[in-house]
C-alpha cells in the first residue's frame, strides 16, 4: 500500500508534534526513528514521519540523511513530501534548513519550495515575512539566547538568504487573503523568475487552509506542523486520503503501567507532585547514583514491588533548581545528566522486559535515552493525552505493542501522569483484556 505522506523531521519531538497533528487531522501515521532502512513493516499508515536529529548535525551529515530518508519515503509511494524544522525556524547562518531544503529539492527534480513555520494554536505566526512568538519578534523571544541556535534576525527572508545560493521569495498576507488560485499563481510567477525559496506569511489556522490548498500539489513542502494540521483535508479533496473514522485507534494495551521522568521542568515538576498524590514513587537522586550502584538496583526493586501490586509506579529524577544545581556542581552538568539518562534507559528496558507494556517518559533527553536504550525503530501514532502529545505503540517481535507516552517537559496538564492511562484506555476501546 502506498502512503500519501512522507515527511522527514529535523528532531524527535518535532516528528512527533508533527504525526500527531496528522492524526488529528485524519491520518493513519507511522514514526520512524533515524533513518529507515531494510524492511519495515508500516501497515496501513497514509503518513509516514521519519525522525532525525539533523537540527544541530555538521551540514553535510543532515543533508545525507534527509535525502536517504526522503529517498525512502518516495518509494512508498508518497504523493508529497514534507520537510519539517520548528516553529521557531531553529537554523543558524549554515543550515541546516537553506542546505536541507535544497538538497531535497534537487532530488526531487522541482524547482520551488514553501516555506511555512507558523504554528497559530502555538503563537508562532510571520508577518510580512518576520516570525513572532506570541506578542514578540523572533529576536525577543528568548530564542536569541538558545545555547546551539540562537535566532538573532526575526526576517526570515534574510535569514533563510544567508542559508541559500537561491533567490529567497515572500507570500505577503494581502495575497493570502486573495485565496488560494491567487497564491498558486503567485507562486507559479515567482517560480519562473527563478525563486526558490519561498517564505509565507500566516495569520491564523485560515491563512493555513489558503496555503495548503495552493502547495497541496507541490512535490516537495515545508514548514512546522501547523502546515501539517491543514494538508489532509486538501488529500481528501483530491481523492488522496480516504476518510478513516479513527485514525489514531490503538491495539489493546496490555501489561503494567510506569512512569519514567528525567525532567527537571515545571510542568514536569507539578505534575510528579501530582501523580505521589495518589501512586507510590522512587526519586533517583544523581549523586548516589555516582556513588553507589545499589541505588538504581533499589529503585529496580521498589519498582517491581509496586507493579506487582498493580501500579502505577513513578521513578523520577526531576528535582527543583536547587537540587540540580547541586548535583551539577558536585558531578558537572554533562555527567549529572549523562547519569540519570542512563539510569532511567536501564530501567525501562529491564522492568519492559519484566512486563511493563504501559510506559509514560518525561522529557525530550530522557525519552531519546529510553528509546534508545529499547532499541524502539518504529512507533504507530494514537490520539492526543493532552496537546502535542499523543500515546504511540512500538510493535514487537511475537508480542503485544508496547504503548509509550513521551512528553517534552513544559507540556501536558498536572494530572497528566495518571490521565495518561485512561485515555490509552479509551483509544483502545475500553477495558484492558
Ligand atoms: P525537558 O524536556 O524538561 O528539557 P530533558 O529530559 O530533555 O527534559 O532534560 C532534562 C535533563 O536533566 C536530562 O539530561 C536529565 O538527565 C537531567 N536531569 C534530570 N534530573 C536531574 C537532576 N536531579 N540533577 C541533574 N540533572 C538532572
Amino acid at each position: 500500500m502506498s502512503i500519501t505522506l512522507g515527511a522527514v523531521a529535523d528532531d524527535f519531538t518535532g516528528a512527533t508534534d508533527l504525526a500527531n497533528n496528522l492524526v488529528r487531522a485524519g491520518m493513519r501515521c507511522v514514526q520512524l526513528i533515524g533513518v529507515p532502512g531494510g524492511s519495515i513493516n508500516i501497515g496501513d499508515a497514509d503518513a509516514v514521519v521519519v525522525a532525525l536529529k539533523s537540527r544541530t548535525r555538521p551540514v553535510d551529515q543532515a543533508v545525507e540523511e534527509s535525502l536517504a530518508s526522503i529517498d525512502w519515503l518516495i518509494k512508498q509511494g508518497a504523493c508529497q513530501v514534507f520537510f519539517k524544522y520548528c516553529s521557531t525556524f531553529d537554523s543558524t547562518d549554515e543550515g541546516n534548513i537553506g542546505p536541507v531544503a535544497d538538497a531535497l529539492l534537487k532530488r526531487i527534480g522541482s524547482d520551488q519550495t514553501v516555506m511555512v513555520p507558523a504554528f497559530p494554536a502555538n503563537g508562532r505566526t510571520v508577518y510580512q515575512g518576520h516570525l513572532f512568538v506570541m506578542d514578540r519578534l523572533l529576536n525577543e523571544s528568548g530564542m536569541q539566547n538558545h545555547p546551539l541556535t540562537p535566532m538573532k534576525d526575526p526576517d526570515l527572508v534574510r535569514v533563510l538568504g544567508r542559508q541559500t545560493p537561491h533567490s529567497v521569495g515572500l507570500v505577503a498576507h494581502s495575497l493570502i487573503s486573495q485565496g488560494g488560485d491567487a497564491v498558486r499563481r503567485h507562486l507559479a510567477s515567482q517560480a519562473e523568475a527563478g525563486v526558490r525559496h519561498v517564505i509565507c506569511d500566516t495569520l491564523d489556522e485560515s491563512d493555513l487552509d489558503v496555503l495548503a490548498e495552493a502547495v497541496v500539489e507541490h512535490p516537495l513542502v515545508t514548514g512546522g506542523s501547523g502546515l501539517g494540521q491543514a494538508l489532509p483535508e486538501q488529500y481528501r479533496r483530491r481523492g488522496w486520503l480516504a476518510e478513516v473514522a479513527e485514525p489514531g485507534r490503538l491495539s489493546p494495551p496490555t501489561g503494567s503501567a510506569l512512569v519514567l521522568s528525567g525532567s527537571c521542568s515545571r510542568a514536569t515538576l507539578r505534575q510528579v507532585s501530582c501523580f505521589l498524590e495518589h501512586y507510590p514513587g522512587f526519586a533517583l537522586d544523581p549523586l548516589s547514583l555516582a556513588e553507589r550502584a545499589g541505588h538504581l538496583e533499589a529503585a529496580l526493586d521498589f519498582a517491581r514491588q509496586e507493579l506487582a501490586q498493580g501500579g502505577p509506579v513513578l521513578v523520577y529524577a526531576s528535582a527543583d533548581p536547587e537540587r540540580v544545581q547541586a548535583a551539577q556542581a558536585a558531578l558537572g552538568v554533562a555527567q549529572a545528566g549523562e547519569l540519570v539518562e542512563q539510569a532511567l534507559g536501564r530501567l525501562a528496558k529491564q522492568l519492559v522486559d519484566e512486563g511493563v507494556g504501559r510506559l509514560v517518559v518525561a522529557g525530550g533527553e530522557s525519552s531519546g535515552a529510553v528509546v534508545s536504550a529499547l532499541g524502539i525503530r518504529q512507533l504507530r501514532i494514537g490520539g492526543q493525552i493532552d496537546p502535542g502529545v499523543p500515546w504511540t505503540q512500538a510493535p514487537r517481535e511475537g508480542k503485544a505493542p508496547l504503548s509509550l507516552a513521551l512528553k517534552s517537559g513544559n507540556f501536558g496538564g498536572e494530572d497528566f501522569f495518571t490521565r495518561a492511562f485512561s485515555v490509552l484506555d479509551e483509544l483502545a476501546g475500553g477495558e484492558r483484556p
